[in-house]
């Protein structure tokens, strides 16, 4: 994977020698042990006895001493080599004679290299070998070298292709606009160069996540074709003190010796968090943080090294990161538009079999909200759905389902709702569409259903904006609050009983509603004034309050006025018009879904009926003109 031909070899060297230098040691040790077990001094004086006793079986006679194989049957001495320095004593030929013992001299030269080859070459292979396979296993376990600690045991590998290139990338065309600027000077780095301008050294990707930011990093590389560091935020600090920064260091100095390259630095905010405002302080972020603002000043960038990183909480950074100099560039990498989810569908869509009905705008317009990795998801879903039918493509309808599967859950057929459960569902539904439909300022109904989904919804009412939007006016705000109310009016209209059913109803009406208060000053009470900020913008973090507790309980009132307003208006409309709602309802009970235009329709024909009976029914009005 890496191929720095004088860097890897150098440090091979290096281990090579400490591995040698290591066996050897054992082998001395080993060798003294083992020689100090086989043999034994004995005194001349005592082998001369051993002579005349008869104990001794053989003398090999050497330049300077005598080796003893002595007769002896005990069991600890079987194999007991004695040797004793050799005195010149002229007689000793003849008292070996006498004692009829053999002698001789030793094979000098080749005992030596036996002997050599045996008690150190074999030794050392076998344990360089051993030494080979266990530092193998425990480097193939930790990522990176044991016998480096210090050196970067985080997974830092440069790929050289990253297979990624801006064509995989859709619907983000303002941030691959500011990075086509950094591929071309990573190919082109001498002509920044010599006109003298300062080359950029980051690039921070910001935006919620799934939106691609890990993507369009790639794609960088891919597009520039230069080897891609990539690194996560959090493996800077997940094993011991000290070790984040040395990592920063050694990444910091690979890059140098490959550049030009980039270097990715995933889901910064593990370690760029803010410095002030924690007091007790995380020791070993702070100290990655610190060497990585050091190493991001120290590095040449002309060299062609440059630093992406990406973030979902570009608010929690220290400011210091985002001085110029350092990542002195934002690329914003938000939800894509229509056309951007269309463009994203493309390109997910390339490797799989459609049939001819497949209409991708259609199901762009029923994703508002949607990111790329939601995208891609439903795509492979709707394939999923295909085989799961047999059918060898995908089609419109398998695209629509993965839809609701991403948005509500799989559908749960064996979910059996007794009949009672069934009417308050369908009136609660009704209740929303109906409600959605005689209000002028909402976005049409798609489709109402009472098949249960696994994500808890029992029944669900989908409305899809007929063009994206960007901004929406205080009457919209308050026609969707009185929709979310819909559900809970109907059923009191209906049954004067209510139900647990409106739980998330509740919830989303009151938060709209806050914000109307608190954050878009709708209300005369407050005017401009700013009572609440948004945190994480783009993990739908929650708001914080930036008020006394004396306003913030005027703003609980506020907030409750509008929602009575709302709720009050919400019943108000269905009560006048009954008849539809018991009407569609039964419709609904009968068939558990209907699509859009079935629903309008339905609303249509009553409306001639009634139009017919009495000219001046004035109720509805809003959306049956538009359809
Ligand atoms: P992020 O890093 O922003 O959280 P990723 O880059 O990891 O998101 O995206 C996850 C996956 O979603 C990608 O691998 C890709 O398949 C898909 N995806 C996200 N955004 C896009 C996009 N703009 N174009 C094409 N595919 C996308
Ligand atoms: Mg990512
Ligand atoms: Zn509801």
């Amino acid at each position: 994977m890496f191929n720095n031909k004088k860097f890897n070899s150098n440090k091979k060297w290096r281990y090579l020698i400490y591995y040698a230098l290591l066996a050897a040691m054992i082998i001395f040790v080993a060798n003294e042990y083992m020689n100090g077990l086989k043999s034994q001094h004995i005194k001349y004086s005592d082998f001369i006895n051993d002579i005349n006793q008869n104990k001794i079986s053989e003398v090999q006679i050497s330049k300077d001493k005598l080796i003893i194989i002595p007769k002896s049957q005990d069991e600890a001495d079987r194999g007991k080599v004695l040797y004793t320095e050799r005195i010149t004593d002229p007689d000793l030929i003849k008292k070996l004679d006498n004692a009829k013992i053999q002698y001789g001299g030793i094979p000098q030269e080749n005992t030596a290299i036996r002997g050599f080859f045996i008690n150190w070459v074999l030794p050392f292979i076998i344990i360089a070998f051993l030494l080979q396979l266990f530092l193998g296993k425990l480097n193939k376990k930790m990522g990176s070298g044991v016998m480096s600690f210090g050196k970067n045991t985080a997974k830092i590998y440069a790929e050289n292709e990253t297979g990624v290139n801006f064509k995989d990338v859709a619907g983000q065309e303002e941030a691959k606009e500011s990075l086509v600027e950094i591929v071309d000077f990573l190919h082109n780095s001498q002509r920044y160069v010599e006109i003298g301008a300062r080359l950029p050294k980051g690039a921070l990707l910001v935006g919620p996540p799934g939106t691609g930011k890990t993507l369009l990093a790639k794609a960088v590389a891919g597009e520039a074709k230069v080897p891609f560091f990539s690194i996560s935020g959090s493996a800077f600090v997940e094993m011991f003190v000290g070790m984040g920064a040395a990592r920063v260091r050694d990444l910091f100095q690979q890059a140098q010796e490959k550049a030009p390259c980039i270097v990715f630095i995933d889901e910064i905010d593990a370690i760029g968090k803010s410095r002030e405002g924690n007091i007790s302080g995380n020791d070993e972020r702070e100290q990655t943080l610190n060497q990585l603002l050091a190493e991001m000043d120290g590095f040449d960038s002309s060299k062609g090294v440059v630093i992406l990183a990406a973030t979902n909480r570009p608010e929690v950074l220290d400011k210091a990161l985002l001085r110029p100099g350092r990542f002195d560039r934002r690329v914003i990498v938000d939800r894509p538009d229509l056309k951007g989810r269309e463009d994203i569908l493309k390109v997910h869509i390339k490797g799989v079999k459609v049939s001819p009905d497949v209409d991708l705008n259609n199901i762009a317009k029923a994703t508002p909200g949607a990111v790329g990795a939601d995208l891609a998801n439903m795509i492979n879903e709707a394939a999923l759905r295909a085989v799961k039918n047999h059918r060898s493509q995908v089609n419109q309808e398998d695209l629509e389902e993965a839809v609701e599967v991403i948005i509500a859950g799989k559908e749960k057929k064996d979910r059996i709702l007794s009949p009672e459960e069934k009417q308050q569902v369908a009136f609660h539904e009704v209740g929303h569409a109906l409600v959605a439909a005689l209000l002028k300022h909402t976005d049409p109904v798609h489709k109402i259903t009472i098949v249960p989904r696994t994500m808890g919804a029992l029944g669900y009412t989908m409305q899809l904006p007929e063009e994206e939007k960007y901004l929406n006016t205080k009457e919209e705000m308050m026609d969707q609050i009185c929709v979310m109310l819909g559900g809970r009016s109907a059923e009191e209209v209906r049954f004067n009983s209510i139900s647990t059913g409106a739980a998330n109803d509740i919830e989303r009406a009151t938060q709209t509603a806050r914000r109307m208060v608190t954050i878009y000053g709708m209300t005369d009470r407050f005017d401009m004034m700013g009572l609440e900020s948004i945190q994480n913008k783009y993990l739908n973090g929650r708001p914080v309050q930036n008020c006394s507790i004396e306003t913030a309980s005027i703003i609980d009132e506020e907030t409750l006025k509008i929602i009575k307003e709302s709720h009050k208006k919400s019943r108000k409309l269905l009560k006048d018009n009954m008849d539809l709602l018991i009407g569609i309802s039964k419709k609904l009970i009968e068939k558990e879904t209907l699509m859009g235009d079935e629903f309008m329709s339905i609303i249509r024909d009553y409306n001639e009926k009634k139009g017919k009976e009495s000219s001046d029914n004035k109720a509805l009005t809003s959306h049956l003109e538009d359809v």
